[in-house]
């Protein structure tokens, strides 16, 4: 095929791809408060959240975050967006690290009290509950009471979820779910936890 049949068939199939794509977006009008779900094993789950908080705040929109299992404080994502979001980190580290579940469901249950004040209330345009679904599969929350508060917030109201292992109850729930494969890690490799990538 010379070049120039090659470059007619390539802008038809492109017109043919367009006026698919236009007519997608063209179907798709309605507007409304989104349950995003990013989970599996691979990185990618709370950086994910926090681009989407990147963006809230560029549209000068209200953002709270709740950070659940996490202890470090020291996180790049908070010094530099917690200056516009409401931010809290109310984990004490991983159960392998407190090994007090006790303390634990304690803390579930505080950060969860901050995370269920914000999705009754419609003022915040966008919530991110980073790394929820592990107080869900350990059962430090009441599952049914968690997916009841995600599905009576206030209509206009996004919220993010992330961590591993959702549970098909939220994947049910929500309207976009992304799974990220673990396909490679550099820790595996020996690499410690790197500052701008991984905290
Ligand atoms: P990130 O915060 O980088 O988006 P994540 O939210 O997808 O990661 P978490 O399980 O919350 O993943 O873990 C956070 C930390 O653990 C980050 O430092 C991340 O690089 C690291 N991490 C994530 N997935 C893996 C993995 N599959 N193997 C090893 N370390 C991982
Ligand atoms: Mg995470």
């Amino acid at each position: 095929m010379s070049e120039t049949e090659q470059n007619t068939r390539h802008a038809a199939r492109m017109a043919r791809k367009k006026a698919l794509v236009d007519a997608a977006i063209a179907a798709a009008t309605d507007a409304r408060g989104l349950l995003v779900v990013v989970t599996g094993n691979g990185k990618g789950k709370s950086t994910s959240a926090f681009g989407m908080v990147a963006r809230a705040l560029g549209h000068g929109m209200k953002v709270g975050v709740v950070q659940f299992i996490k202890s470090r404080t020291d996180t790049g994502e908070e010094a530099f967006l917690g200056r516009h979001a409401e931010w809290h980190v109310t984990g004490d580290g991983f159960t392998w690290d407190t090994q007090d579940r006790a303390r634990d469901i304690a803390t579930a249950q505080r950060g969860w009290a901050i995370a269920a004040r914000m999705l009754a209330d419609p003022s915040y345009q966008l919530v991110v509950l980073d790394e929820l679904t592990y107080l869900l599969s350990y059962g430090y929350l009441d599952a049914d009471a968690v997916l009841d508060a995600l599905a009576h917030r206030p209509p206009m109201q996004h919220v993010v979820v992330t961590g591993r292992g959702a549970s098909a109850a939220l994947v049910e729930l929500a309207d976009t779910v992304s799974v990220i494969a673990d396909e490679k890690h550099a820790f595996r490799a020996g690499v410690k936890a790197q500052p701008g990538i991984d905290f």
